[in-house]
């Protein structure tokens, strides 16, 4: 069995792009419209010649509760069955009150966390980023899923976690 990798973190903040970049395939959905409903799909990858699954979520669809509920029940999922999870936020947006919900889940879940500070497409953000250690799960890995930027240092980190 491998280990596993999830993916967790509010919509359009880039997971699925990012999975890509993981896997070096186009196979996880890219949405330009967030709120799409799409089930977790695990995908195996390897980084350095380790082998692991890496789960992608989302299809956060806000129900009676909201959407910070909605996506803290997904994540609550997905944290379950992972050995170690990897939370997007976005660079450029900052710590979300969803964000925060999300680290209370990471809290009690109380399984590695690797924070990637998605979107920092460029030396600027790169440096807001240091802004996320506000979060309270550890440093913050600048990371341009788009672009590939810096997405070798986040596989390091995930994998040293494993
Ligand atoms: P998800 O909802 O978290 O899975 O986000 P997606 O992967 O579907 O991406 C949402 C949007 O953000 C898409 O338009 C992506 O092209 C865009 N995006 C993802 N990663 C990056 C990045 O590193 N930089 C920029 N500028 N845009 C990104
Ligand atoms: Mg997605």
């Amino acid at each position: 069995v491998l280990p596993i990798v999830a993916v967790v973190g509010r919509p359009n903040v880039g997971k699925s792009t990012l999975v890509n970049r993981i896997i070096g395939r186009r196979e996880a959905v890219v949405e330009d419209v967030p709120g799409v409903t799409r089930d977790r799909v695990s995908y195996k990858a390897n980084w350095n010649g380790r082998e692991f699954t890496v789960v992608d979520t989302g299809g956060w669809l806000p129900d009676s509760r909201g959407l910070a509920a909605a996506i803290a029940e997904q994540a609550k999922l997905a944290v379950e069955l992972a050995d170690v999870v990897l939370f997007v936020v976005d660079a450029n947006v900052g710590a979300t009150d969803i964000d925060e919900a999300v680290v209370e889940i990471l809290r009690r879940a109380k399984k590695p966390v690797v924070l990637a500070a998605n979107k920092a497409d460029d030396t600027r953000t790169e440096l807001e980023a240091t802004a996320l250690w506000s979060l309270g799960v550890g440093e913050p890995m600048p990371v341009s899923a788009l672009h590939g930027r810096s997405s070798g240092d986040l596989l390091d980190r995930v994998l040293e976690s494993l």
